[in-house]
């Protein structure tokens, strides 16, 4: 179990979201996040880029090997007539690992439930893809004390079994800290701690320990290098989902060199 455990890496994925307007803009994102990664050593994190769909081909090319990709969102279905919609199977073959679901941009703006979330889970783990899925409260859920992880927990892994457990990634992302510039708008340590041992719990009532061990559980939720020692190291998190700071490549890549330790 140990074993399982030491040999994970950490993972920090950035959710580029509608950003990046242009075929020059995202050239000029790509040459940045090339020179700043070149020549870094970064060999125990994983690290995941989410571009809007449309540049994900172009951010295979010219990043090769030195990142992973992943969709900001997908489908419940692999193919049809469902305009405007990306599969999962799509992202799969256009080069991604990892994909997005529950964000609460999503759940904000069009309606998602978890009810959609876990069709998602699901198509997403049997196209072998790895999803990284978000729970976090809201402000008026937190003043209230209300649990939001544990439900949206057991609601969105309705009818996720054992077997693929390792290829998911929960993140615990507050909705309220999200893009944040209020030093009082942020999680304490202790608070991400805690809502990491939610998780945990569920996770191990569910599937039990040995399984549980697999999952990585991180943080999302205005993440930057000033604050990461804080929001993920000392909470014990096993990565990070970085919105804002990920647009600039070399604050980026500074949250991934503490992360890597
Ligand atoms: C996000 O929206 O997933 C996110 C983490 O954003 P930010 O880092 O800007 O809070």
């Amino acid at each position: 179990m140990v074993k399982e455990k030491v040999s994970m890496k950490k993972i920090i994925i950035g959710n580029l979201k509608m950003n990046l307007i242009s075929a020059q803009e995202r050239e000029q994102y790509l040459k940045s996040f090339k020179k700043e990664i070149t020549g870094k050593k970064l060999n125990n994190v994983e690290i995941v880029l989410c571009p809007p769909a449309i540049h994900l081909e172009n951010f295979g090319k010219i990043l090769g090997k030195k990142v992973f990709l992943g969709g900001q969102n997908c489908f419940w279905e692999d193919k049809g007539s469902y305009t405007g919609e990306i599969s999962p199977l799509m992202l799969k073959n256009f080069g991604c690992e990892y994909v997005i679901i529950g964000h609460s941009d999503r759940r904000k703006y069009f309606g998602e439930t978890d009810e959609t979330i876990s069709r998602k889970i699901n198509l997403v783990l049997k196209n072998n893809l790895k999803p990284v899925i978000c729970v976090g409260e809201n402000w008026e859920q937190k003043v209230k004390g209300i649990d939001v992880v544990a439900r949206q927990l057991r609601d969105c892994l309705e009818g996720v079994t054992g077997g693929k457990i390792e290829n998911i990634i929960i993140c615990y992302e507050p909705v309220w800290a999200i893009s944040s510039n209020k030093p009082d708008h942020m999680p304490e340590t202790n608070e991400i701690m805690g809502a990491g041992l939610v998780i945990k719990r569920f996770l191990v009532g569910k599937y039990g320990v040995r399984i549980a061990e697999k999952v990585r559980i991180i943080y999302g939720g205005s993440v930057s290098s000033v604050n990461v020692n804080e929001t993920c190291v000392g909470a014990r998190m096993e990565g990070a989902l970085v919105g804002k700071e990920s647009l600039t490549p070399r604050e980026f890549l500074k949250i991934c060199k503490i992360i890597e330790g």
